[in-house]
């Protein structure tokens, strides 16, 4: 499944390339989508990239360069070439799908385990801990050169899926990927206070109140809390303001998993994160989500209670 040089065949052959990632993006799905469209743009190809509705660029994401970025309703419906990051399933591409459907030509970059290959050509490696790195392993392939800006989106994806290269996908290849980005002009301190440092001081109260309903279950090794409407009413910021929450619950050290339920007036969302054994990425997919072993998240059509109750009950199920 693993077709590099293919991807980089129809790349290559390509005028205009239309690029996305998974709805709700994150700086590994952003990130490698604007770093690659920038590339491909100096390379001399006509290139859009979005995302779905809602079009919301994340608040701590918008400090990088999003001139390529077009609303979901200006992609093009019927690309020639279509080039997907960070996507585990087509479904993730939430209003673009059709687009993604009627594309003469499909690929898929990605690193999800769960990911079953949607594309016509598939460049899947659940080994590589950002989809970043496969799309700078694309580039050295292209022999696309990386620019100051470039680098800064790509580095944005390794260091945020790494957890800033903490988690058990940093390897040497991600950190000489990261060495790469700053050689060609990535500013680690930039990225590192604008991803991380740069809440509005309301994140805060969110913060306060969603720890301060935290549960912890010892018998299921198992923490959770729920993210609500009125905590980011309560602060006068928007959803788009908050993420990383579930990273305030998964410290505990007395829980292998922890779940984020955010349950914001549309379908509940779950975020799960295990430290060591627990894989949150089956429990997802048999939820209808997906993700990685560590790191994986669905939406769920029932309350956040009945959410929940369906991630204990995997957990007693073993
Ligand atoms: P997060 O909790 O940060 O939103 O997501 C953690 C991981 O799970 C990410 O890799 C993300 O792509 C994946 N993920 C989160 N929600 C969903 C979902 O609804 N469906 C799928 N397929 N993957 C998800
Ligand atoms: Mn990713």
């Amino acid at each position: 499944m693993n077709d590099l040089e293919a991807a980089a065949g129809l790349i290559r052959e390509a005028k205009d390339i239309a690029i996305s990632c998974h709805q709700g993006p994150d700086g590994d799905a952003l990130g490698s989508a604007l770093g690659f469209g920038l590339a491909a743009r100096s390379a001399g190809k006509e290139v859009t990239v979005s995302f779905s509705e809602p079009f919301v660029v994340p608040d701590n994401l918008r400090f990088l360069p999003l001139d390529l970025l077009v609303e979901p309703d200006k992609f093009p419906s019927e690309p020639d070439l279509m080039v997907v990051f960070d996507t585990g399933d087509q479904s993730r591409l939430g209003s673009l799908v059709s687009n993604s459907k009627a594309a003469a030509n499909l690929v898929v970059i990605d690193h999800h385990v769960t990911n079953e290959g949607f594309g016509d050509v598939n460049v899947i490696d659940a080994d590589a801990g950002a989809s970043a790195l496969i799309a700078h392993r694309l580039l050295d392939l292209l022999g696309w050169p990386l620019t100051k800006e470039i680098a800064t989106c790509l580095h944005v994806g390794l260091v945020t899926d790494t957890g800033r290269f903490q988690y058990s996908n940093t390897t040497p290849e991600l950190l000489a990927s990261a060495a790469a980005m700053i050689e060609a002009g990535a500013e680690p301190a930039v990225v590192g206070q604008k991803i991380y440092e740069s809440v509005p001081f309301g994140y805060l109260s969110v913060v306060a109140a969603v720890t301060g309903r935290a549960v912890l279950e010892p018998e299921h090794d198992f923490i959770w809390s729920v993210m609500v409407e009125e905590d980011l009413a309560g602060a006068g910021i928007e959803a788009s303001a908050v993420p990383g929450m579930i990273d305030y619950i998964r410290i505990a050290r007395e829980a292998e998993t922890a779940c984020l339920v955010k349950d914001l007036g549309g379908p509940v969302e779950v975020s799960m994160r295990s430290r060591n054994y627990v894989d949150v990425g089956a429990i997802a997919t048999r939820a209808g989500g997906g993700g990685h072993a560590r790191a994986a998240g669905f939406t769920y059509a029932g309350s956040a209670e009945e959410a929940i109750a369906l991630v204990r009950d995997a957990l007693a199920d073993g």
